[in-house]
């Protein structure tokens, strides 16, 4: 045996608890009796321990130093394991544990304060957690940038800088496209009821049209939409409002992107660091492309809109053309997850420059509500009306999860690259997806970037798939042009 395949043995068991571990997760969100939460907690406590002394164990440390590398593949996972286990040797274990602890149960407290509409209640818990990712982030920056550490968790290579300027180029035409379109006739949204069987029908239908493999994965209701495990066994989640049924199709979508990405990883890396999406970026830019460039495009619209009346009857929209303006909607409105393609990085980047200022020290955590309200009147022109729609919206922060909201924007600039470079390569994908059929664009994201995992470094694995370094120009005129068609700007 050599230190390379040592260190591959020892990794692999890792990876397949962290498989178990994940697989819990997604009972809990799904099939979980009420009353075994507490046993749960314990459970995956106990889990997470033997994962922790696992990713810390001094003998990969050992390993590291003595392995040779044949090959790309090889490099490419030990370049992941050595990562990871630098990381999690510089957090000391005390403060890890206090972190897992806080987290949980700061959740409750947010879940709590959130329905209760009081951001007094979950602000001396959202103070601990910022404390500790502060501890944290000095642990693993050394002299470094603080958020760039925590960033880098998510986003491997990504700075607060390249972030921050990307955000200065997106938002002057974002802001002017919006202010366009809202200055348009709104065209008018689907109503009605949609009873939830037809809905997890058509539901089903969207999963298959764009490539989701039943035979590794399975779809289950669930609070939050989310997608969840890899290789082999792949499951996604969604939900459903019977007067909103994009909801329900357009998560449908989205997680079906994410779990598509995980299902075509090739199978050499399975249960190997390289046997999962490279970073959260370039996973969020598979579910954005799946979800607007195609599933929000008119020729698939148009399929959608037959299959629609096909199972509920008669919509309140007339035709085709009228549906797809349905979908594509802009409005400005108060919640992240409900905004539409022109509004959504707005959200991202009011997020991000609160964050970086709290880790950073410039912004206290009691002066985060007023902070997060002017801002919000300044780039949407209204003020937040209750704290469920403004500061306390979103789970992010209560779980300690800094640093990944700008994964989200990337995403969405990858897939606007990833898509100028598929519709140039491959020919006849809009007939397809007017048939319903996705399988020219999915075979192409296959072939060029999903089947890689963690092979190449995030930027790098875009840039080879597109042939082009990535930037946000991409998406900006695909934006631009979709609008400008839909409202006759
Ligand atoms: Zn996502």
């Amino acid at each position: 045996m050599t230190a390379y395949s040592d260190l591959m043995a020892f990794q692999r068991d890792t990876e397949a608890l962290g498989q178990i571990a994940g697989r819990l997760g997604w009972d809990q969100e799904t099939m979980m009796p009420r009353g075994a939460a507490d046993q749960r907690g314990d459970e995956t406590g106990a889990i997470e321990g033997i994962l922790h002394a696992r990713r810390t164990d001094p003998r990969i440390g050992e390993w590291l130093e003595a392995a040779e590398p044949q090959d790309e593949v090889e490099r490419a996972q030990l370049r992941h394991i050595r990562r990871t286990y630098e990381k999690q040797t510089r957090i000391p274990a005390a403060l890890a544990t206090e972190i897992a602890r806080v987290t949980s149960v700061a959740q409750g407290v947010w879940a709590g304060a959130r329905r209760a509409e009081k951001v007094a209640d979950f602000l001396p818990t959202l103070a601990r957690v910022v404390a500790l990712k502060r501890e944290e982030a000095a642990a693993l920056a050394g002299n470094g940038d603080l958020y760039d550490a925590l960033l880098d968790n998510y986003e491997p290579g990504a700075t607060a800088e390249s972030i921050g300027a990307m955000f200065d180029r997106l938002r002057p035409r974002l802001v002017a496209l919006a202010d366009r379109i809202l200055g348009a006739p709104k065209p008018a949204a689907l109503t009605g009821q949609f009873p939830a069987d037809g809905q997890m029908r058509v539901t089903r239908d969207l999963a298959q049209a764009f490539g989701y493999d039943w035979n590794r994965g399975r779809l289950d209701l669930a609070v939050h939409p989310f997608s969840s495990g890899s290789g082999n066994d792949v499951r996604i989640t969604t939900r459903v409002v019977e007067e909103e049924p994009f909801n329900c199709f357009y998560s449908t979508i989205h997680e079906t992107g994410h779990a598509c990405y995980e299902q075509a990883i090739d199978q050499a890396y399975l249960l190997t660091p390289l046997g999962n999406g490279v970073s959260m970026g370039v996973h969020e830019s598979q579910s954005r492309i799946y979800e607007n460039q195609m599933g929000r495009s008119r020729p698939f619209t148009g399929w959608l809109f037959g299959r629609m009346q096909a199972e509920f009857g008669a919509l309140s929209v007339r035709d085709a053309d009228a549906f797809h303006a349905a979908v594509n909607r802009v409005q400005p409105g108060y919640i992240r997850t409900e905004a539409d393609e022109v509004h959504y990085n707005l959200h991202v980047m009011l997020r991000f420059d609160l964050e970086r200022q709290l880790i950073g020290g410039a912004l206290e955590v009691a002066d985060l509500e007023a902070a997060w309200n002017a801002r919000f009147l300044k780039d949407f022109g209204a003020a937040v009306d209750r704290p469920s729609h403004g500061v306390l919206q979103d789970v992010h922060w209560s779980v300690g999860l800094f640093g990944y909201f700008p994964t989200y924007s990337l995403g969405n600039v990858y897939a606007g690259c990833l898509n100028q470079a598929m519709r140039a390569a491959v020919p006849g994908i809009d007939a397809g997806l007017a048939r319903g059929d996705a399988s020219a664009a999915t075979g192409w994201l296959r072939q060029n970037l999903q089947r890689h995992g963690g092979l190449y470094e995030p930027g790098e694995v875009v840039a080879r798939a597109c042939g082009f370094a990535p930037s946000e120009g991409p998406l900006l005129d695909y934006l631009e042009a979709k609008f400008a068609e839909i409202y006759r700007l």
